[in-house]
């Protein structure tokens, strides 16, 4: 063992604080990087850490640029329409902002701090991954509006709610953040619905 390094393998592990976590080299190996002054530099004092390796996986290091930010629900029953709308406009990697009901909690009518936290997170995904668009999309039978049943299984009357509801988001974001090309989608069970945007520049991802 190396001074200030408190080496120890899986099923051993520390209640100390993640600053103090560093990662071996031998990739099932964890280690403990203690400061020298660390009051009881001892195996014994308390150390159980849970985490540990499942399987080896090497993920891309690059950093990427993306192509835009998605705000989305995490209904997964959409995950595949989603997949075919970002490849048929030209959307390769993107940062997904899942949150229920999607774009709705643009739209107004949520708690105003939802709002400014995904607000907040597509000024992140600008700084961080140059995003310069952004995909607001709500779908249909979406548990966050009380699924298809709030409007009576009616699909026509829930397609012109969220059509409201998308370009209140759309025009709430774009006026937010002008530079930003906005564009807004809803998605039903037979397709997927693209909102005109008169406030932007209508760029094209
Ligand atoms: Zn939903």
């Amino acid at each position: 063992m190396s001074a200030g390094i408190l080496r120890f393998r899986p099923g051993e592990s520390c209640t100390l604080s993640r600053s103090f976590f560093g990662w071996s080299a031998h990739g099932c190996e964890r280690f403990l990087r203690l400061p020298h002054s660390f009051p009881d530099y001892n195996k014994s004092a308390q150390l159980r850490c849970p985490i540990r390796k499942i399987f080896h996986f090497q993920s891309p290091r690059e950093r990427y640029t993306a192509d835009a930010a998605i705000v989305w629900c995490f209904d997964h029953r959409f995950d595949l329409v989603l997949r075919k709308l970002t490849k048929r406009i030209g959307v390769m990697s993107f940062d997904p902002i899942l949150v229920a009901g999607g774009a709705k909690c643009l739209a107004g009518d949520e708690n105003e701090a939802d709002r400014q936290f995904v607000l907040e997170q597509v000024r992140k995904s600008m700084r961080l991954h140059g995003t310069h668009t952004v995909l607001l999309m709500l779908h249909s039978d979406c548990g966050a509006y009380g699924g298809l049943a709030a409007f009576e299984h009616d699909t026509d009357r829930e397609a012109e709610n969220h059509r409201q509801d998308l370009h209140r988001a759309l025009n709430f974001l774009q006026g937010e953040i002008p530079e930003l090309n906005v564009r807004g989608y809803f998605v039903d069970f037979e397709g997927v619905w693209e909102a005109e945007n008169s406030l932007g520049a209508a760029r094209i991802a």
